[in-house]
């Protein structure tokens, strides 16, 4: 599965927030959002933010590529997200929601075992991750309830893991997942409510940009 090869840090620019892409460095002075806050390209500084009244198409706009860049998910994928979303029993924002936070790289971010979630991703199609026992490499992979998710033994005695549990300790996990830090494991207890997931995310805005 393709993803987006640019630069990361212009996308927290253009959508003027930090969107926290980069694991540790995302809190340090070197942010690039910290030392440009403001748009990126030759017209960023003067055209952002500028009394404009916005209008509700580019809202709508923004909500999507804000979601679409958290989740590193390109526009192909995110729009069958919601197509099936859409589909589902429930309420379509909550839906969408939902599936993106049941990605493996996303499970793997939430349960510590990775900075960021690009780097779970990398973890994960590295092939160091077990689901249900199993070894994959895909990190689109939806996980479910009940579901375990586990370093792989191969992959332990890497620096990387030996090192794992000291800097995932102090990584909170959310309660809908379960995590074991001394085994490198965990599992998806139930799916999470939306008060659990970003709430800088407005998925009402996502929806009314793909029923247009
Ligand atoms: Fe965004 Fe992190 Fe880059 Fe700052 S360092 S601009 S929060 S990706």
């Amino acid at each position: 599965m393709s993803k987006y090869r640019g630069p990361v840090c212009k996308l927290c620019r253009r959508e003027g927030e930090k969107l926290f892409l980069k694991g540790a460095r995302c809190f340090t002075p070197k942010c690039a959002f910290e030392r440009r806050g403001y748009a990126p390209g030759q017209h960023g500084k003067s055209s952002q933010f500028r009394g404009k009244r916005e209008s509700d198409y580019n809202r709508q706009l923004r909500a999507k590529q804000k979601a679409r860049r958290v989740y590193g998910v390109l526009e192909r994928q995110f729009r069958r997200y919601y197509e099936e979303s859409s589909q589902r029993r429930g309420v379509t924002g909550l839906n969408l929601l939902q599936s993106l936070e049941a990605r493996l790289d996303n499970v793997v971010f939430r349960m510590g075992f990775a900075g960021s979630r690009s780097e779970a991703r990398l973890l994960v199609t590295h092939g160091h991750f077990m689901v249900n026992g199993r070894r994959t490499d895909v990190p689109s992979m939806q996980v479910g309830v009940g579901d375990s998710v586990a370093v792989r033994d191969g992959s332990r005695r890497r620096t990387y893991f030996k090192s794992l549990p000291d800097v995932a300790e102090a990584r909170g996990v959310p309660t809908w997942l379960a995590r074991d830090i001394k085994n490198l494991s965990g599992s998806v207890v139930r799916m999470p409510e939306r008060s659990e997931i970003d709430g800088n995310l407005n998925e009402q805005l996502i929806v009314e940009y793909y029923s247009r």
